[in-house]
This record gives C-alpha cells, structure tokens and sequence, in this order.
C-alpha cells in the first residue's frame, strides 16, 4: 500500500473531494480519507435529500391549487417512498463521486484521519500511518445542540433525513436555514408543525421584507410561530416527548428537532499534535489562501466557518489546490455571497438589506409585491415580493431580495450583474420577459421609498 502522498485530505465532502480532484490534475499523489460516506454534507445529510424532500412538500401547494386550473386530485402520500427513492438517488451520487475520484488517481481511504504530525497522518482503523507534503483539513462541520436536560430525545436534520415513519406533530426549535426549510418540508408532508425561536422573527440578518414575507408565509401553511421563547427540557411521556418552555408552558410533541446551528468537526482530529490554531469560535483559523499556521497543514469549508455554504467550500478546495499545486495562487472572495432558504416561500438574497444598504449612503428602494400568476386562479392569498435597493447617486445596485416561486433560480442570475457592479441602468437594458415574475427586476420605474441622509423620505 502506497503510504507516502504529496496530498492527504481528511474529509470527503464537498471541499475535500474537489480539492484533491484538481490537485491530481495538476499531476499531485493524493489520498482522501472519508470514515463515513464520500459526498460529505451537502450530498449525504444536507442539500441534496433536503430538495428532494423539498419538492416533495411543495406537491402540497400543487394539490391545493390544481382543482381551480380543472384538475380532480385524489393525493396521497407514502413516507417509505420518499425515503428510499432518496436512498435510492443517494448512493447513485456517492458512487458517482467515488468514481469521479478514481478516475483523477486519488486513493480513497474509507477510514478516519488522525492528524500525527505537520507531515503525518494515521489511519486509526488500519493503524496505518501515511506521510503528506501538505495536508488538507475538511470535516466540515455538525448540528450543535443546546445544554438542555432531555437534549437527546430530540433530533437533528441527520435523522430528520432517516425517520422511519413521520411524526403525527413536530417542534423545531431555530430560527435559520435549517429551522424554516424543515418546518415547511414536515408542514408540507401533513405532520402538525410548531417552530420555536428565541428571536422576534425566522431568518435574522436577512432583509426585513423577506423575514415578514416568510412569516406570513409559515402561517398561511398552519406553521404555528412561538416567538422569543426557549426550550428548556424535554422528557419522554408515553410515545410523545413533553417540552416544557421558557414561559413556564408545557406541550407535548411527536417529535422535537433542534435546528440550531452547526460547529466545525474539530474533535480528534489531533490538530495539537501538529500545533494548529482554532479561532474563537472553535474553527481552524486559516489565511486568505485557507493555509493555517502550520505552513503544511490547510483547511477548507465549514471547519472553517467562514461562509457555510457548499459553493464556498468547493471554491475553497479549488483554490486550495491552485495556490499549492497549480502555481496559481488563488485567494477566494467571500464578500457578496448568495444565498437561497429552500423553505415555502422560498427566500432568496443576495448583497445588503435595506437596513445594511441604509447606513452606506443614499439609497433608493424598489419593492413589488404581487401574487404569483400561478395562484391568480386560486383563492391562495400567497404574496411574491422582489426588492431592489441601489445607490442614489448613478444607481450601483446594491441588493435584491426575492422571496416566492424561484427565488433562488432568479437571484443566481442576479448574481451576475451584481458581481459586475452593474447599476439600475444595466439591468433596465434587459428586455423584460413576459409572463415571469423576474421581469419586475428590469422594469421597476418609480423607487417604493428613498433614504437621504441615513432618514427614510
Ligand atoms: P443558522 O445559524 O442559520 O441558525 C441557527 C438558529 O438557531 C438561529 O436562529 C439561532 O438564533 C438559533 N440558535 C442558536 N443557538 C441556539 C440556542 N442555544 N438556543 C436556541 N436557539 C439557538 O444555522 P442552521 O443550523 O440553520 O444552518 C447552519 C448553516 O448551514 C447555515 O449557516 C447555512 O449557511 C447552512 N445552510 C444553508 C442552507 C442553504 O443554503 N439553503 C440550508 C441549510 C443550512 P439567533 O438567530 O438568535 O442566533
């Protein structure tokens, strides 16, 4: 067995994997090692079944509304399905990135990764120790759950993706990605759902527009909101697991899912071994080029915690193998990052809120808020919101905010003029396309409201 490598990568997911794909194209000796599945995250636990669920929900809208275009629905829907066509497409991908990883000349150990030295790393299961001109660190990182008593009767979106069969009513506590996505994936599938935040309002730090679209769009869902409020233990009684809560209530739940963020998979690492430095936050602090004080030793993605997003952590490892083995050196722009919430209304954003874009100056703010064409027949009270904020003076566009069908799919391609410092101007020469809803991006006239001087006019 080959046990000397230019490249050792600890961590098969999203960064690891295309790191290590690129450097074996520069012609580096490269070894990743996975202890669970190839495909990290997003692939096995994260984005990939999560939409696959998603569009599972969303039939729920589809139904409701199909009677009115004509249509007789008789709808019925079987979790094991679900579950193993999601298995089924699963495996399908983790083969295919096992393959794409053969087929660069990379060595997959299926084994954990101890780091032993600056240039060294042990296959704890094999007991075998390989040597690394450089190694990559990109573990990623897991769900973090409150202190609470009772804490372990409660999931995560790890075994939300696994249950056996659904829950008859679901509490999730969080107010992020996580939280709303599966509140509106368990609302769409019929199971009772209540989500619990100890903020005023789901997706803080997003634009003000798109948290209160996204709010009524929980409640026309029967998504039941309790606000400012904490679980603070949770027991079993009979099937059920009774919560008792921050205002002195208690109810009993099917089942209680903690969404409540996530931290780096730092631990047994042996990161001390080779003398790496965490941040504050418990990450693996690296430069702009993701190297970390030990000048062999790197590290890419949510082990960082710069942005957790997939799309970064691939970026990530590209450039990590550029800067190391292709002679390029490539620093990664974390500024101006898109994001997407694949709940129902489906949020997306990219840029400053209009809170943010407010204290940069003059700004002026245009907002459509209209029902989307496909509920026009239905008595579905849904709103689409797009939102455009630019700066006064020659009409930089400094955000968009979409919220409702597409919203993700319309801001990717936002992200283009925007990455291009595009002003109003740029995007009005579009030529609108109609009937979408995108268009309103490219034929706002008059702005909603204007901020002079830091003060709302
Ligand atoms: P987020 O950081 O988005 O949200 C965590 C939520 O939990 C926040 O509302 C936070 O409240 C709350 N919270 C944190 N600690 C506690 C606590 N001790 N008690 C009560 N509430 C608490 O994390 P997620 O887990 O939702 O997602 C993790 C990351 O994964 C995200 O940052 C995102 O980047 C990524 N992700 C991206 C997706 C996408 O692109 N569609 C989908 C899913 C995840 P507060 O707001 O007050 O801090």
């Amino acid at each position: 067995m080959d046990t000397k490598f230019d490249l050792v990568v600890i961590g098969g997911g999203s960064g690891g994997v295309r790191a290590a794909r690129i450097a074996a194209g520069y012609g580096a000796r490269v070894a990743i090692i996975e202890e669970y599945r190839v495909g990290g995250t997003c692939v096995i636990r994260g984005c990939v079944p999560k939409k696959l669920f998603v569009y599972a929900s969303r039939f729920a809208d589809l139904f409701e509304i199909a009677p009115t275009f004509g249509w007789t629905v008789d709808a019925h829907f079987d979790w094991p399905t679900l579950m193993a066509n999601k298995d089924k497409e699963i495996a399908r991908l983790e083969a295919a990135y096992s393959a794409g990883l053969d087929k660069a000349g990379v060595t997959i150990f299926r084994d954990r990764g101890e780091v032993t030295g600056p240039n060294s790393v042990r296959l704890v299961k094999a007991g075998t120790d390989l040597t690394a001109k450089t190694i990559l660190i990109a573990t990623g990182a897991r769900p973090s759950l409150p202190q609470i008593p009772g804490r372990e009767l409660g999931i995560t979106s790890n075994e939300a993706l696994h249950l056996e069969r659904l829950p008859h009513s679901i509490l999730i506590e969080g107010g992020g990605y996580v939280a709303v996505e599966f509140a509106t994936i368990f609302a769409g599938l019929g199971v009772n759902t209540t989500l619990i935040y100890r903020g005023n309002r789901v997706l803080r730090g997003f634009d003000e527009d798109m948290r209160e679209g996204l709010d009524a769009g929980l409640e026309t869902r029967g998504i039941r909101r309790i606000y400012e409020t904490n679980v603070l233990s949770l027991k079993k009684t009979g099937s059920d697991i009774t919560v008792a809560f921050s205002d002195g209530t208690e109810a009993p739940f099917g089942a209680v899912m903690f969404a409540t963020g996530r931290v780096p998979n730092v631990k047994g690492l042996g990161l001390e071994h080779a003398g790496v430095h965490l941040d504050a936050a418990g990450a693996i602090a690296v430069d702009a080029y993701s190297q970390t004080n030990v000048p062999s030793i790197y590290a890419v993605g949510d082990v960082t915690n710069r942005v957790q997003l997939t799309p970064i952590a691939i970026r990530e490892g590209h450039a990590f193998a550029d800067t190391v083995f292709g002679g390029k050196p490539t620093a990664v722009d974390h500024s101006s990052v898109g994001s997407a919430v694949f709940a129902e209304p489906e949020v997306a954003s990219i840029g400053l809120t209009e809170a943010e874009a407010a204290t940069h100056g003059d700004i002026d703010v245009y907002i459509a808020r209209f029902r989307p064409m496909m509920n026009t027949l239905s008595l579905k009270s849904d709103r689409m919101i797009m939102k455009l904020i630019t700066r006064a003076e020659g009409g930089l566009v400094l955000g968009c905010h979409v919220l409702g069908p597409g919203a993700a799919e319309i801001i990717q391609m936002a992200a283009i003029p925007m990455g291009m410092g595009g002003t109003k101007a740029d995007w009005d020469r579009a030529v609108a396309m109609h009937p979408t809803a995108a268009e309103e991006l490219v034929t706002f006239r008059t702005p909603t409201h204007r901020y002079r001087g830091g003060q709302r006019v």
